[in-house]
């Protein structure tokens, strides 16, 4: 299962921010594929159209979607130069497939800031240098492999070298893969590095609790915002504080505590929406008497593959897919009517699965 990995530096909420998740938590009696580690906390992912979906089957059971986000520890400051902690944080960030990286926006002269004083940019500096050097370690070993070879004009060799030219030369300054532009060819070659600073990234802005309504005139976000945008990356703006108050609520205590707040969405739904998104996850579901559910795919995929993310046998004995679209179901009122327009398609092995479909699974067993 692909998971997103909370960073950053000491002090900035990630703890309290990560316990609102896990308090929030997903029963993972539903998810079995989920790991099972402190550092790891599953989220199911608010979907409005489940809500529907429900309404329109009235099943037995609903059940949403998950996935994981993992609590990176380790010590950050030092860490690419491969010593104990450091070396930790910097493999728990490999094994990770998108970075939410935390920032300090709040005030609050009882809690100590590492350096001293609230930054977010340098925090963001601080942390996205150690991955930069990192990156340079791993490019730099590469370059001594294939240069001798570059030279004796191997093409092959050639191309590597260039590419890894480039990397080297924006590492040196201070840029994250990510904002390094090469062509799609080139970016083939790059994706396999696996550069740590080639994950997708987001930033979440810790602010103060009386500040979530006006967190514009913070200026903290506002200069986040505008680091964020030469990396084309999202920022969320949570109070991790006011979510670990959010968190123990549920359902209609959840929403009367989020209208007295003033906010339509908590800053935890708002990240884990992003957060699938910027893990390139999207969305099918099963809508039967039993149960209606959300299924978790990765763009992109084949119905035989997302038949297979319910149970491996539906994938081997797949035979179609009978497939409508989620605003046709609705807009229909129901499945029977839904079949009387001809919306529903009977789909075959080379149907690419889209976000929102609403999929009934043929196979022989
Ligand atoms: P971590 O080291 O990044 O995991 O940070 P923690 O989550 O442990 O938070 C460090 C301290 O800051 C704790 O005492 C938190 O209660 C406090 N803190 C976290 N978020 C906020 C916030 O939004 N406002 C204020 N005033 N304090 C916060």
């Amino acid at each position: 299962a692909l998971t997103a990995g909370i960073v950053g530096l000491p002090n900035v909420g990630k703890s309290t921010l990560f316990n609102a998740i896990t308090q929030a938590g997903a029963e993972s009696a539903n998810y079995p594929f989920c790991t099972i580690d402190p550092n790891v906390g599953i989220v199911e992912v608010p979907d409005e159209r489940l809500n529907k979906l429900t309404e329109l089957v009235n099943p037995k059971k609903t059940i949403p979607t998950a996935f994981e986000f993992t609590d990176i520890a380790g010590i950050v400051k030092g860490a690419s130069k491969g010593e104990g902690l450091g070396n930790q944080f910097l493999s728990h960030i490999r094994q990770v497939d998108a970075i939410c990286h935390v920032v300090r926006c709040f005030q609050d002269d009882n809690i100590t800031h590492v350096s001293g004083t609230v930054d977010p940019i340098s925090d963001i500096e601080t942390i996205n240098l150690e991955l930069i050097l990192a990156d340079l370690e791993t490019v730099t070993k590469r370059i001594q492999r294939v240069e001798k070879m570059a030279r004796q004009k191997d093409k092959e060799a050639m191309i590597e070298f260039d590419i890894l030219s480039k990397l080297k030369d924006g590492f040196e300054e201070e840029k994250p893969a990510r904002s390094i532009e090469f062509t799609d060819d080139q970016m083939k070659y790059v994706k396999g590095l696996h550069l740590l600073t080639q994950k997708p990234i987001l930033y979440v802005t810790n602010v103060g609790e009386d500040e979530l309504l006006d967190a514009e005139s913070n200026e903290h976000v506002q200069k986040v915002r505008d680091y964020a945008e030469q990396e084309s990356a999202e920022v969320i703006v949570i109070s991790a504080k006011v979510e670990s108050e959010i968190a123990e609520l549920e359902g209609e205590e959840k929403e009367m505590f989020l209208e007295e707040l003033g906010i339509p969405e908590s800053g935890l739904d708002q990240l884990i929406k992003a957060t699938y998104n910027l893990l390139g996850l999207a969305t099918y579901f099963t809508a039967g008497e039993q149960e209606v559910r959300a299924w978790t795919f990765r763009k992109g995929i084949k119905a035989p593959q997302a038949a297979g993310i319910i149970h491996t046998d539906f994938e081997r004995g797949f035979i179609r897919a009978e497939t409508v679209s989620y605003d046709d179901l609705v807009n229909a009122g129901s499945m029977g009517v839904a079949k009387e327009r001809g919306q529903v398609r009977l789909e075959g092995k080379d149907y690419t699965v889209k976000d929102g479909d609403v999929i009934h699974f043929r196979f022989n067993v």
